[in-house]
């Protein structure tokens, strides 16, 4: 069964067929690092993820290289910069260290390079030359403006009549424009703004260019898999899309164009219980990241996703059930299986259907309980792919007694194991009283206690 995908450029969801299987290129556009980012841009980091570990899956982890670039220069950067009186730098290495630890605490692997715009000032400004070289560019008042009008595949992305696209994108006019449409390769910076030299004087990339250059630099051009959040399909990828072929006739840009539905956060009574959560930094502090990473998983990429306290309730429900499961099989060996069989990856092949894959897992979940009680042999092979499925999704990936134990410091961990180890004597000793005081205690400290056929295994209860 091959991997399919819809691809925003036809509208159709098409094989999936890489230019070489041997080396997979994927970009997804990523953060402008200014500030903590909404939840919201975390959505493609996770889904983007997904589709990353399904490549590595189907070509070998070597084969696949992913790019997602980091955006350090930016009007934000330089207002913040200038608000607490430091260089970019600070800002920008400040919110890019915090954006990568919260993307690991979602489960998302690294991706395989992260240019920045600042280290790739000369590709940018060389492919701006070409531009201008090849007169798809023009140079005006110290700006270089990408000429929209000559580029006849321009709009073909994102399939709207141009003036539609320009009023709904709200572009801004200028004097030196020859046409509304027509956008920044490179500007004057303002006094005091970081500027880099180039050939129509000192200043700055537009956002767009960034992407092209990085993308033909990192990865080479035609890519297989360009992807975004579904906002960026106009104006972003369509100015991205135009540079990139027309600084080299005769290239294709990218492939297949991947786009994510927005996340949608309407849910006041969530806001009030859990404070600021629309950044992804406040809500893994009262959140553990798989469950986040599970309620952005819930729907299918493509579809808005209601961000919602219950769907991330039902997320911990889901691993909970998951990570009981594995408590309960902690002693049986992933083996003999053979490998994830295919029909496992069935639903992720269709276009990523994570829905579908997650709903796979609890079955699993369901076989591999059924077998650990019946004492099945049929018990290794079911965690094997159990576990598998769930390395391709990158869930499950913590032992079950952490998932449980999630908040809870080394002290307490003692405190607690002290607690159930005179409750395990106590029962032994048939001393009923001193066993239910104890786990009576144990409730007192949230804790619940759940015993199976290998022993007590304990969880900090969610807080009410
Ligand atoms: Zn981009």
């Amino acid at each position: 069964m091959p991997l399919t995908l819809y691809d925003t450029m036809t509208r159709a969801k098409r094989a999936f067929v890489p230019a070489d299987p041997r080396r997979v290129t994927m970009y997804v556009c990523g953060p402008t690092v200014y500030d903590y980012s909404h939840i919201g841009n975390f959505r493609p980091v996770v889904v983007f993820d997904v589709l990353f570990r399904l490549l590595r899956r189907l070509y070998g982890d070597d084969a696949v290289v992913y790019a997602a670039n980091v955006t350090d220069v930016d009007d934000k950067i330089n207002a913040r910069a200038a608000a607490e009186g430091v260089p970019i730098e600070a800002i920008t290495d400040r919110y890019l260290a915090a954006y990568n630890a919260d993307a690991a605490a979602l489960g998302a692997l690294a991706p395989t390079v992260q240019p920045r715009a600042t280290q790739t000032m000369a590709a940018i400004v060389a492919m701006i030359g070409r531009l201008v070289g090849n007169d798809a560019a023009y140079a005006a008042e110290g700006h270089v403006l990408f000429d929209t009008q000559g580029f006849s595949g321009y709009g073909r992305l994102s399939g709207r009549p141009l003036d539609e696209m320009i009023a709904g994108a709200r572009v801004e006019v200028a004097p030196y424009k020859r046409h509304p449409a027509d956008f920044v390769l490179w500007k004057p910076s303002k006094p005091g703004e970081p500027e880099w030299p180039s050939p129509w004087g000192p200043g700055r990339p537009g956002w767009h260019i960034e992407c092209s250059a990085m993308i033909e630099q990192e990865l080479g051009l035609p890519i297989d898999i360009h992807g975004g959040g579904i906002d960026l399909v106009f104006p972003h990828h369509e100015n991205e899309l135009a540079q990139g072929v027309c600084a080299d006739h005769g290239h294709g840009y990218a492939n297949y164009w991947l786009h994510n539905g927005f996340l949608n956060m309407a849910d006041e009574k969530m806001s009030k219980s859990l404070g600021n959560v629309a950044l992804a930094h406040d809500l893994l502090k009262v959140q553990p990241g798989e469950a986040i990473r599970w309620a952005l998983l819930a729907a299918h990429y493509r579809q808005p996703l209601a961000w919602t306290e219950e769907a991330l309730s039902q997320a911990r429900n889901s691993l909970d059930h998951l990570y009981g499961v594995l408590g309960r099989a902690r002693h049986v060996e992933a083996a003999g299986g053979g490998g994830l069989a295919e029909d496992q990856l069935a639903p992720l092949l269709d276009d990523l259907n994570t829905p579908a894959a997650m709903a796979a897992l609890k079955k699993l979940a369901g076989d591999l309980d059924a077998a650990v009680r019946r004492d099945a042999g049929s018990a290794g092979p079911v965690k094997q792919q159990l576990m598998a499925l769930a390395e391709v999704m990158g869930f499950l990936q913590a032992e079950p007694q952490a998932w449980f134990q999630g908040g809870a410091d080394e002290d307490l961990k003692a405190r607690i194991e002290g607690l159930i180890a005179a409750r395990d004597a106590a029962r032994a000793a048939k001393a009923w009283s001193e066993a239910d005081r104890l786990r009576a205690e144990l409730a007192g400290m949230n804790v619940e206690v759940m015993d199976g056929p290998a022993g007590a295994t304990w969880r900090i209860k969610e807080q009410a």
